[in-house]
């Protein structure tokens, strides 16, 4: 058991792992989202501060779920997120498809970089005791 106090309602539940949010409050906050993104399909050009509003809902939730890429604006939405690496104009998420990529592919190199050096061990010794085996 690992008790911990809801973020949201401030109750004690037992805490799994993820955000330290009670299940009740999960459900609420997805009944949220799903009003949340019907009402931008209806209202495609809503602003950040109607979207809270209509749906009492704090615009830093939704724009967590942007940041989440959950909820996903049209081109001609006022709601104007920036990308958090150049500044570019993005419709949903963190970052621009541009430095995605980027960013994909200086992970990729570092990895191929780490690989051998943390793989050698091992690889030395399981020859080691498939030779043992082997004899
Ligand atoms: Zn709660
Ligand atoms: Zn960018």
């Amino acid at each position: 058991m690992n008790l911990r106090n809801c973020a949201r309602c401030g109750k004690m539940f037992n805490h799994i792992g993820g955000p330290a949010i009670c299940d009740q409050c999960k459900r609420a906050i997805e009944e949220d989202f799903q009003k949340v993104k019907q009402y931008i399909l209806d209202n495609p050009r809503a602003s950040l501060k109607q979207i809270s509003e209509d749906n009492e809902v704090s615009t830093k939730q939704i724009q967590q779920w942007i940041r989440d890429e959950r909820l996903m604006f049209s081109e001609g939405s006022p709601i104007q997120i920036q990308c958090e690496n150049c500044g570019a104009p993005i419709l949903t998420g963190r970052f621009c498809a541009k430095c995605k990529t980027s960013m994909a592919n200086n992970l990729n190199t570092s990895f191929a970089k780490q690989r051998p050096v943390m793989q050698d061990p091992v690889k030395k010794d399981n020859k080691a005791g498939m030779r043992f085996l082997d004899t």
